[in-house]
């Protein structure tokens, strides 16, 4: 169905403009809009099995799970499509376990990842029989021995340790550093292994890392490799196996132009590095979340207001900070595309939402034709948007599409006002 007047946008092979009008897969946005109306966050399918096909070429020929970090975007049919791809699942709740197995996630394939766990999470995610625990302190794992043990069950687990990759050389990555929350510090990792394997509750089954979030450069994870592989060497020369290496997520994707390694390629290198140190035929794990779905989705939101002023002209639209939470969290940058062509003239405006917060805006300094009435995309919002959505100035969350091709399935409907007053009551 390409025509001589298709374009797709940067990067966005599934996002395209066909005749002026802006297009996800086969779909015309527009039409979306009009059925569903606005707010609403659309998701190409191809666009997420075409980001997970990367790494699974990497993986070609190597024994390998990927496990999708499902707090990326845990809407259920998100879940679905990675589910019926062959992926398993990272989770960090006892609430995204409960979403990955009714998306038919199989609980083998599920890793619970997390700082935080509960008693009450650990028994579940036992009763359940998920296949790794990684753990990231020393507390954890004597409490996950007590509550394994008090189930009759032994906690298979892995020690998520903080390689604590250099930050003069890479100052971008945030987890995987000394004087962060996550992990198990580098000079720590072989006493807890020792501790591990002694409680009578766990089994050790491997080790892990996960280094940060929108990386863009190969080198911190060629570095932090090299750790992961001098600490197998160690707890192995203890005598304590670790069958499984999970190398965590937090490849980045272009939201501005950035070019991160594409995930084939950036396996092949890691490849050649466990090749060399002999670990190549390991069995691995991987946690990607961005990288799976960000690029997938975009969010329509309809143009209520220009506002002209004398420093600042303001297109007030109808999507907020509660949809679209990365850029006053992260000072994010999102592209912002109108849905077709307009008459308008163009101007510079700052794209700002209804919420009254001056915290709330979408996007500075972006020239745009547009009048009201108008429906622009916000790209790349398919990862840490609507799962960090929230109900701030009473607003319902926003209505979810997924696209396949020429067909188009609501799969969360808009939340009224009703559900959001459903858990609370008046005073007698
Ligand atoms: C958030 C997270 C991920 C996924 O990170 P992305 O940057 O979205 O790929 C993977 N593993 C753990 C432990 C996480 O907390």
């Amino acid at each position: 169905m390409t025509s001589p007047h298709t374009a797709a946008l940067p990067g966005q092979p599934h996002f395209s403009h066909r005749d002026g009008e802006l297009f996800v897969e086969d779909v015309a946005l527009r039409e979306l809009a009009r059925e569903h109306g606005t707010p609403l966050f659309v998701y190409s399918k191809a666009a997420m099995l075409s980001a997970l096909a990367a790494y699974q070429r990497g993986f070609a020929g190597r024994k390998a799970r990927i496990c999708y970090a499902m707090k990326a975007n845990s809407s259920l049919a998100v879940l679905q499509v990675f589910a019926q791809a062959g992926c398993g699942f990272d989770i960090v709740s006892g609430g995204e376990l409960q979403r990955a197995l009714a998306a038919g996630g199989r609980p083998a394939d599920i890793i619970f990842s997390g700082v935080g766990k509960t008693r009450a999470e650990m028994r579940q995610a036992l009763d359940s029989g998920i296949g790794c625990f990684n753990v990231e302190s020393e507390a954890e794992l004597e409490v996950l021995s007590e509550v394994a043990t008090a189930a009759g069950a032994v906690a298979p687990v892995s020690i998520r340790v903080n390689p604590d990759v250099d930050p003069k050389t890479h100052p971008y990555i945030s987890t995987g550093l000394k004087g962060n929350k996550f992990g198990v510090a580098h000079d720590r990792a072989l006493a807890a292994y020792r501790r591990a394997a002694a409680l009578p509750g766990l089994r050790v089954v491997g080790i892990d890392c996960h280094i940060g979030s929108q990386i863009t450069a190969a080198a911190p994870y060629l570095d932090a490799m090299d750790r992961i592989l001098d600490l197998v060497e160690s707890v192995e020369a203890a005598g304590i196996a670790l069958p499984h290496i999970d190398f965590g997520g937090g490849l980045g994707i272009a939201y501005q132009g950035e070019q991160p390694p594409a995930a084939d390629a950036l396996w092949a290198r890691l490849f050649e590095k466990l090749d060399a140190r002999g670990f190549g035929d390991r069995q691995f794990l991987i946690e990607p979340g961005r990288s799976l779905v960000g690029n997938a989705g975009a969010c329509l939101t309809e143009v209520l207001y220009l506002k002209p002023g004398e420093q600042k002209n303001f297109c007030v639209v109808d999507a907020a900070m509660n949809d679209l939470p990365r850029p006053a969290m992260y000072q994010a940058w999102h592209a912002i595309v109108p849905l077709g062509a307009s008459s308008a003239a163009a101007s510079t405006y700052d794209i700002v939402g209804p919420v009254c917060e001056s915290g709330d805006w979408i996007a500075r300094d972006r020239e745009l034709a547009v009048r009201p009435g108008d429906v622009l995309a916000v790209l790349s919002a398919g990862a840490y948007c609507m799962s960090m959505a929230s109900n701030y100035n009473s607003r319902g969350r926003a209505a979810e599409v997924l696209v396949d091709g020429d067909r188009a399935v609501l799969i969360r409907a808009r939340e009224t006002v009703a559900d959001q007053m459903r858990m609370e009551r008046l005073l007698p």
